[in-house]
């Protein structure tokens, strides 16, 4: 019998197709439920891309130490999942940044990765007047500006799966186009969901909440699974930059960040 390539797709996806019917779904091989078993945490930037800087610190050693510790906390307090990092290391990937971004989403739809989750510090320009008075914390989920590249990506993650590469004909089909529209749309939901999570754990801590946003960022806009990018802070903000780089204020960062994660977990792990 000929399967159309959505019933087809649905069945062969993982962990692609938890995301349409996670509350009932079952692996047809193992009959296991749906498990978060892949973290990929990235810190922001690394080796020549500096990202912002304060009065004494720059973003990328501040969220290296971040995403370290979040490692950390995650494979303490969630044994059951396995902690991938982009970098543990100062170091960047390619010379253009746009690259450099793609080339860690890369690894995390390789890997087949469950969560994606970037760290970055926030900053106002130079020479804006409130630069020193803006703080807060916000977190990105990718917006429905570029969609097509994902599309692209969705589809490449499908041709990883040897037996079932998309032939040209098959690309066109109206039932791929619905796929990969449902596909989208649930990576958006479950992203916003934990975006939400992340904030509220914020939030709890006494933070300025600047709210989950939707941009069209390099970093989420490939990735085939839920993805977040925070902001941790604004390094920009002398109060908010003694913070971030403090052992109080990365705990307390780190803790947000996990309990928001454990609790979407319990939310798909139904
Ligand atoms: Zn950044």
């Amino acid at each position: 019998m000929k399967n159309t390539p959505l019933v087809r797709y649905i069945f062969v996806l993982l962990p692609l197709s938890f995301l349409l019917v996670f509350t009932s779904f079952k692996d047809p091989g193992t009959d296991q439920p749906y498990r978060i078993k892949t973290i990929v945490i990235d810190a922001g930037h690394g080796g020549k891309f500096t990202g912002a800087a304060g009065r004494y610190s720059r973003e990328k050693d501040v969220t290296l130490k971040v995403a370290m510790r979040l490692g950390k906390a995650i494979e303490e307090n969630m044994k059951d999942v396995t902690v991938l990092y982009t970098r543990t290391t100062d170091k960047h990937f390619e010379e253009v940044n746009s690259k450099d971004l793609k080339k860690r989403i890369d690894m995390a739809n390789e890997a087949k990765a469950d969560l994606w989750i970037s760290i970055h510090c926030n900053s106002m320009g130079a020479s804006t007047k409130n630069r020193t008075s803006v703080r807060g914390v916000e977190t990105f989920v990718a917006g429905f500006a570029r969609l097509n590249e994902q599309d692209a990506a969705i589809k490449e993650y499908m041709a990883l799966e040897e037996e079932y590469k998309l032939d040209e004909k098959e690309s066109e089909d109206p039932a791929t186009a619905i796929f990969l529209s449902l596909v989208k749309n649930s990576l958006r939901e479950q992203s916003i969901k934990l975006a939400s999570f992340i904030q509220n754990e914020y939030v709890a801590s006494g933070r300025v909440n600047r709210g989950v946003q939707e941009l069209s960022l390099a970093v989420l806009r490939t990735a085939i699974m839920p993805a977040v990018l925070t902001e941790i802070g604004f390094i920009s903000n002398p109060q908010e930059e003694d913070y971030i780089n403090s052992d109080d204020g990365q705990n307390e960062i780190v803790g947000n960040i996990l309990r928001a994660i454990q609790t979407y977990k319990r939310q798909v792990e139904l």
